[in-house]
């Protein structure tokens, strides 16, 4: 990567302001930051409305992130399409791209590898590389709509990484997303999901913003939460749940719980019984999904009918709960899988430390 400012990360008034430090009109700023932002193109020289000279001068001073196909796998069962991406310094991320009644999704990544050590995870196993600029979280989504010719309405920040330990450059990411002279992708049509990193749900909720907030909780009490998930023995489930009651209070918005069945792990009957117990009376809504088994551990998706009891149960506390469907099963669709086929030898990983 070189040392040239990072041109896409800017919002529209940031980049005004360098435009006018320039001595450049304002109105090429627009144009400019619609070529970015609308069209995702990754050169000046594609901007065709910007004299040559313009295009030169913006050349020396910036540069574009983007995230060229490495790797494209589409399902054969639904369509869905996940991507391998190559970043500036050719470190790779995950994609998945899936296709619902309401139009196309994309789950996107937000770090390079992840810190966070759950134990059924493959996206941490090397730990975390680096975070992504906000540039290059949008990237994703260009470069699938413009692989595809398609308009994504959707975007859950559930791929590699921990959003909220990059918050900074997600929130950031969340505005220029959002902006209606950019992608103009809703905040209600935005999902984030959090291992649990309590300050920041707090500052998230102060930002009042309208996304769903998604918690991989997987646990309904501490014993069995502490032994799959590092992060709950630096914030327990009673602070997250604080933090979740918040967040649901701040923003009138429903918290979504995920939740990984994880056979002789976490589903049976009486976790069912204590995790109603714990969502009872919350606006709330859970997610059950089988859990992916990742080669380097020995988790096993629960039996199809202990997930649906597990459900019946949660709906007698009257707490709702959904069976996530599997889509893209045949190309390995979710958790930092590919990835991990690609780099056959470990990633530069830092200490998990959290
Ligand atoms: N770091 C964030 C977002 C990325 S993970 C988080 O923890 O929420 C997206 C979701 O996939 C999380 O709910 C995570 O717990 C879940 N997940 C990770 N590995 C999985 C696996 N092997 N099977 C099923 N879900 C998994």
């Amino acid at each position: 990567m070189n040392n040239k400012k990072d041109i896409k990360s800017l919002t529209l008034s940031e980049l005004e302001a360098e435009f006018t430090a320039l001595g450049l009109p304002k109105f090429r700023a627009l144009q400019v930051f619609e070529w970015l932002q609308v069209r995702g193109v990754t050169a000046f020289g594609e901007m065709t409305n910007l004299s040559k000279a313009l295009r030169a001068q913006l050349e020396e001073q910036y540069r574009i992130p983007y995230a060229a196909i490495e790797r494209k796998l589409v399902s054969q069962i639904d369509g869905t399409v996940k991507y391998l991406f190559a970043l500036e310094d050719a470190q790779t991320i995950e994609s998945v791209v899936m296709h619902y009644k309401y139009g196309y999704t994309i789950c996107v990544s937000t770090q390079v590898g992840c810190k966070m050590g759950c134990k059924f995870c493959a996206s941490t196993l090397n730990g975390c590389v680096r975070n992504l600029a906000a540039s290059e979280i949008l990237s994703q989504i260009h470069a699938a709509q413009n692989d595809l010719g398609i308009r994504i309405s959707h975007v859950v920040l559930m791929g590699m990484g921990e959003p909220l330990d990059n918050f900074e450059n997600v929130v950031r990411f969340l505005d220029l997303v959002s902006f209606e002279r950019g992608l103009n992708i809703s905040a209600r049509n935005i999902s984030l999901s959090t291992c649990g990193i309590v300050p920041k749900i707090e500052a998230l909720a102060a930002q009042k913003r309208q996304i769903t907030l998604s918690v991989s909780l997987h646990a309904p009490n501490d014993a069995i939460r502490d032994a799959i998930m590092p992060v709950n023995h630096k914030w327990n489930i009673e602070q997250l749940m604080k933090a979740c009651r918040n967040y649901a209070h701040m923003t009138s918005r429903r918290i979504s719980f995920e939740y990984t069945m994880m056979k002789g792990i976490n589903d049976s009957d009486s976790c069912a019984n204590e995790l109603g117990r714990l969502l009872k009376g919350m606006l709330a809504h859970v997610n059950l999904i089988p859990v992916n088994t990742v080669e380097e551990n020995s988790f096993h998706k629960s039996d199809q009918s202990q997930i649906r009891h597990f459900m019946e149960i949660l709906n007698q506390y009257g707490v709702g709960a959904t069976v996530r469907r599997t889509l893209g099963s045949d190309i390995n669709a979710s958790c930092g899988q590919l990835r991990r086929a690609a780099n056959s030898a470990p990633a530069t990983s830092k200490e998990v430390s959290i």
